[in-house]
């Protein structure tokens, strides 16, 4: 089989989360060579159950790379996106988009918004990868010589391949030895997570759509609903928490995000304290610092390996996404794999870093932002809402 100019390539992927499985099944679609070696055990392991929001752009990257029985799959588990809102911590509106502004009724399946959880999204990805896909393996290190890289595994067996894909997430073992220069910064955003498995009970407002809570004073809290659970995520600068509250427990966690919320509205500690505490947990904040262009080998990053994000966008796993048809398409069409390689990391270092800055700024804007700067947001939120081209703007814009 020829691939563009190359016959016969072979690819192996570290990592087999989002990125790494949606690239594997491009690839084989294209007749390339892929093993996928993914250091977990159980397909199970990698499950976590929060929600995650796909938009049009991550939707067309997993439509050109997904075989069509994969792509029913996603279709089958996902729901719409749902509608998304800015509230006041009396639970108001700042502004808020329902179903039908988020998604153009009419509009393909491609240029939708869709929420779906991870379980399910895992599952549309494992379908079909069984004979490429390698549990229990965890990746160590890399060696080049004579145009094929091999990958060497803690268990002591290694794998040749023309090219290696680092897709091995946010602490990318291939990142440390490809770029050792490549760091991620703690942003100064401490966010306390958790599950409340009760949504039907919660306030309307809550149950219907997401939100994002910007309160007068400090602090934020994000909201969801994923197959009857609700999901949230309250953040704040962590040198406003009084000592660090990584180690707290769920209980110890849900009081203090209480004591925070003291004034809101009785709908967000009905949330909180509802949630159940062994899913309540803390967490610094982190975001890729940014990569110059390094010279291009068999060896390239995709997805958190290389451009880490914060959450505040929602846009992490479309850009994986992205990257993954991108990377599919350069290395089945040019000649050479440094070639496909060199236009990939291109572009990708442009796109990539453009949203871990815009995503970087949203956890900046809602979380951490001065009295003043949030009560300036607020006011944009509330104009944007009064002028429909503006609103109209800005649904269209939503999680691109
Ligand atoms: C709370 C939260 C909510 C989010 N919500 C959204 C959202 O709504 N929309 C969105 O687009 N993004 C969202 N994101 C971001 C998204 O989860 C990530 O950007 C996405 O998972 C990145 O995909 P990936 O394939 O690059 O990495 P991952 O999905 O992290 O996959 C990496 C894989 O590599 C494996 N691995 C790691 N090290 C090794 C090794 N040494 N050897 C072998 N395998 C290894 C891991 O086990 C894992 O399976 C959210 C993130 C968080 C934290």
């Amino acid at each position: 089989m020829t691939v563009g100019g190359m016959t016969n390539l072979s690819v192996t992927i570290i990592g087999g989360g989002i990125g790494g499985l949606a690239l594997a099944h491009g690839l084989r679609r294209a007749g390339v060579r892929v093993g996928v070696y993914e250091r977990t055990h159980e397909r199970t392991d990698w499950l976590q159950g929060y929600r995650i929001h796909i938009s049009p752009a991550g939707a067309h990257a997993l439509h050109d790379c997904l075989p069509p029985p994969n792509w029913q799959e996603f279709l089958a588990a996902a729901t719409s996106g749902g509608g998304f809102g800015f509230l006041t911590d009396r639970a108001t509106a700042l502004l808020a988009f329902d179903e039908s502004e988020i998604n153009r009724p009419g509009a393909p399946e491609t240029d939708r918004h869709y929420g779906i959880g991870r379980i399910p999204l895992r599952a549309a990805l494992l379908s079909g990868l069984d004979d490429s896909l390698r549990l229990g393996k965890t990746f160590i290190r890399y060696e080049s010589a004579d145009d094929r890289v091999t990958a060497h595994f803690a268990d002591g067996t290694t794998a040749t391949a023309d090219v290696l894909i680092g897709a091995d997430g946010a602490n990318s073992a291939v990142r440390a030895q490809l770029l050792p220069h490549a760091h991620r910064v703690d942003t100064g955003v401490l966010t306390i997570a958790g599950r409340n498995p009760h949504a039907a009970a919660l306030a309307p407002v809550l149950s219907a759509r997401a939100n994002i809570v910007i309160p007068r004073s400090r602090g934020s809290l994000f909201t969801a609903v994923e197959s009857g659970q609700a999901i949230w995520g309250y953040s704040d600068a962590a040198t406003r928490f009084p000592i660090d509250v990584t180690g707290y427990d769920g209980p110890a966690l849900r009081t203090l995000v209480r004591s925070r919320i003291g004034s809101w509205s009785p709908a967000f500690h009905a949330l909180i304290q509802e949630s159940d505490p062994a899913t309540i947990n803390a967490f610094n904040v982190k975001s890729a610092s940014p990569v110059t262009p390094w010279p291009t080998t068999r060896v390239t990053l995709l997805g958190d390996a290389i451009h880490n994000m914060t959450p505040m966008a929602g846009i992490g796993a479309n850009t994986a996404l992205r990257d993954a048809a991108l990377l599919t398409r350069e290395l089945t069409a040019a000649a050479t794999p440094i070639a496909a390689l060199h236009r990939y990391e291109a572009a990708m270092l442009d796109y990539g870093f453009q949203a871990v800055r815009r995503s970087l700024r949203n956890a900046r804007q809602s979380a951490t932002s001065s009295y003043l700067g949030r009560a300036a947001f607020r006011s944009t939120l509330r104009a944007t809402a009064a002028i429909p081209p503006i609103r109209h703007a800005m649904a269209r814009a939503l999680g691109r």
